[in-house]
């Protein structure tokens, strides 16, 4: 059982990398992000009061994402857990090294995915999901085979988010720089951290996790 966080500014290839180590290994995909949107369109009451922190691009409260994951982290079964936008924050990684503590479970490995500003806007403002499997594509990098539908389930549900734009990105960005990239030294300092080049194409930053990782 190997638990992983993949951290890295919005637009790294986080959720794009956490879905092929779903396919290819027993592993179970975190994402709070996907929690959150999920919240927001069913109309929770949680949804509703987070909708608009999400859409501006800035971070909901620790409460609710250290909350949402301690709700996973009871009532999923996996060969492993992959974070994926969990942890945003100091707070949050204490909250889950206590987690993973009384679970007896732990941190084998914080992967970073290094990627420079300049590619993260072309990578946002070109994003699009799949709103019924959540295969992750792109308009220039990572076409959908047929204009319109999944290549993984057929659908033709293909949306954007509401914040991927390059104002909520310059946002996000900043709340990534102020909050988020001191965990990298958090983790360093454990012993935890590893780093990969998220620039490179798909398949080679999937092979460098590979390496990372004991093999499936
Ligand atoms: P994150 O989950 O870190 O926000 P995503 O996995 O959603 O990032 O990727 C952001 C966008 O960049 C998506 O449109 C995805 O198809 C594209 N992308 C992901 N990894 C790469 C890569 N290595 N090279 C080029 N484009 C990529
Ligand atoms: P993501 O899908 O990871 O890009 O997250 C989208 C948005 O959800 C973020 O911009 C935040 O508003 C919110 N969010 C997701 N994960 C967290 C987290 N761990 N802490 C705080 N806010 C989060």
């Amino acid at each position: 059982m190997v638990n992983v966080i993949l951290l890295g500014p919005p637009g790294a290839g986080k959720g794009t990398q956490a879905k092929r180590m779903v396919d290819d290994r027993a592993m179970v995909q975190l994402s709070t992000g996907d929690m959150l949107r999920e919240a927001k369109t069913s109309g929770t009451a949680m949804g509703l009061m987070v909708a608009a922190v999400m859409d501006r691009g800035d971070l909901v409260t620790d409460e609710i994402v250290i909350g949402l994951i301690a709700e996973k982290l009871e009532t999923e079964n996996a060969g492993g857990f992959i974070f994926d936008g969990f942890p945003r924050t100091l707070a949050q990684a204490d909250a889950l090294g206590e987690l993973l503590t009384a679970k007896d479970l732990n941190l084998d490995a914080v992967i970073e995915m290094k990627v420079d500003d300049a590619a993260l806007v072309a990578r946002i403002t070109g994003r699009f999901t799949c709103g019924v499997c959540g295969e992750v594509y792109h308009d220039s990098t990572r076409p959908t085979k047929l204009v319109g539908q999944c290549d993984n389930c057929s659908s033709h549900d293909l949306k954007r988010r509401a914040d991927d734009t390059e104002e909520a990105l310059r946002i996000r960005l900043m709340e990534y720089y102020k909050k988020t990239s001191p965990l990298i030294g958090y983790y360093y300092a454990k012993g935890a951290l590893v780093s990969v080049d998220g620039l490179a194409p798909m398949d080679d930053v999937t092979s460098a996790i590979g390496k990372i990782l004991p093999k499936a």
